[in-house]
């Protein structure tokens, strides 16, 4: 029996059509303008993206074309390899069949090229020129970077300014791949400079930097926004991860009884979990679905359900969430990325709905378990990916305890080659895990915008 196995598809296997889960679901409650508190409708979003994102946002389609021109582009890594991890099975000693997907073949080392070729793809189709958007660790920045590059699209990128001090590789990978980094909050807009104003030393956060390139977005007709995680469109693309598992699963004989993706926003998860889901829904097959977050940043387990502003400078519509509060900054000790403050409305309605459980995990476990992985593997996980890893150790060993040889399946989102100084910092002891400040999640959520039910 060989060590690992690895499941590829051929090229032509790479899916023709995205599946949207909203098909399969009674509707989500519906995003609201943040003026009138009326829904908004198409009109008002067309100010910063192309009409063709904003029908798939509010498509009920079960399947939507991938366009050749993006399937072209998936074919520099895609259909992505499916292993099974037989010698982690070992050095866990577990019974049960434990299989990952690997998204860090992508150009940037992660699966957020999946929907950045598309959303550079739909934007060039409509004519626009130039792309705002915001980066924490750098992941998103640099696929956006690279998409806009093969299709024409000047890309702008307002990083989270600690990482852009923390993490100069990726600024230059974006700047390789021809794209402009600027450290947020700027002085470049009206929502930099407010936040300047009241803390020349703030850290920055995604939800400042997202009010700045929306700014930017809404007041440059020639210029649209663009978000790596969260919105509906976003979870469509990233539907072919779950998409091509389901056929690698079929390959090597197994259906999953959990799948496990990590949660930040929600889209490698939802990219994973949402094919498997509709199988579940449509034919009956039975599959636990577990989202993966870091205790530090908790928004499905510990933030409320609510409507809420996806920025800072609530500049965007109000979704319906879990989120820990928009003015919620993440604690300085967490390294492990995953910080943004509310999950994917479409998420979080899943949870709502009792189709998926959430589970939050501390970054020293997953570390430890992000390190116990490589060394079997040889793959050495993103941080934020640890945490799926770390969920995914933890139903292994649950297997080992009940004597049960379960089929354990779990998305690794990305390579942690750029992420090298979490893992030293890890091994020289600096990170820790505190508890998380009461207080101050209670004042993120008692400013939630007051919205009637
Ligand atoms: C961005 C990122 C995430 C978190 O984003 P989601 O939208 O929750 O998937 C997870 N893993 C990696 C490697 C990332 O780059």
């Amino acid at each position: 029996m060989t060590d690992t196995i690895k499941y590829l598809l051929p090229e032509e296997r790479i899916p023709r059509a995205w599946y949207n889960i909203a098909a399969d679901l009674p509707a989500p409650p519906p995003p609201l303008h943040p003026g009138t508190g009326q829904p908004i409708g198409p009109a008002d979003l067309s100010a910063i993206f192309p009409m063709a994102l904003i029908a798939q946002e509010v498509s009920a389609e079960r399947e939507i074309e991938i366009p050749d021109p993006v399937r072209e582009v998936y074919k520099l890594w895609r259909p992505a390899p499916l292993y099974r991890a037989r010698r982690l099975e070992k050095a866990l000693d577990t019974p049960a069949r434990i299989f990952y997907k690997y998204e860090g073949v992508s150009p940037s080392g992660s699966h957020k090229p999946n929907t950045a070729v598309a959303q550079a793809f739909y934007n060039k189709e409509a004519g626009i020129t130039k792309l705002s958007t915001e980066t924490g660790a750098g992941q998103w920045g640099s696929s956006l970077a690279f998409a806009g590059q093969l299709f024409g699209i000047e890309v702008k990128v307002y990083m989270v300014k600690v990482s852009f001090n923390q993490k100069p590789y990726r600024r230059a990978l974006m700047e390789t791949y021809g794209a402009t980094c600027i450290a947020s909050p700027s002085t470049e807009t009206n929502s930099g400079r407010a936040i300047l104003d009241m803390d020349p030393d703030s850290p920055g956060s995604l939800g400042i930097a997202i009010s700045e390139a929306v700014e930017v977005a809404a007041t440059n007709p020639d210029t649209n926004y663009a978000l790596g995680s969260v919105l509906n469109h976003v979870l469509i693309h990233q539907s072919v991860i779950g998409i091509e598992a389901i056929e690698q699963m079929e390959m090597a004989g197994h259906w999953p009884d959990v799948v496990i993706g990590c949660a930040g926003g929600g889209s490698n998860f939802a990219g994973i979990a949402f094919p498997f889901i509709g199988k579940r829904l449509r034919e009956g097959k039975s599959v636990r679905v577990i989202a993966a977050e870091p205790a530090a940043c908790p928004s499905l387990t510990r933030g409320e359900y609510a409507y809420d502003f996806g920025d800072t400078g609530h500049l965007t519509p109000l979704v319906k969430m879990h989120t820990l509060g928009s003015t919620f900054i993440p604690p300085a000790f967490h390294a492990g990325g995953l910080r943004y403050h509310g999950m994917a409305p479409m998420v979080s309605h899943l949870k709502e709905l009792g189709l998926i459980e959430a589970k939050a995990v501390r970054q020293l476990p997953c570390f430890d378990a992000g390190v116990t992985f490589a060394r079997a593997e040889g793959i050495v996980p993103a941080p934020e990916s640890t945490h799926a890893v770390r969920v995914a150790f933890d139903e292994a060993l649950r297997c080992k305890a009940e004597g049960k040889a379960e089929t354990i399946l779990f998305n690794l989102s990305g390579h942690g080659h750029f992420d090298m100084q979490a893992y030293t910092d890890y091994f020289a002891g600096k990170l820790e895990d505190r508890d998380y400040d009461e207080a101050k999640l209670r004042q993120a959520l008692d400013e939630l915008p007051k919205v009637a039910a």
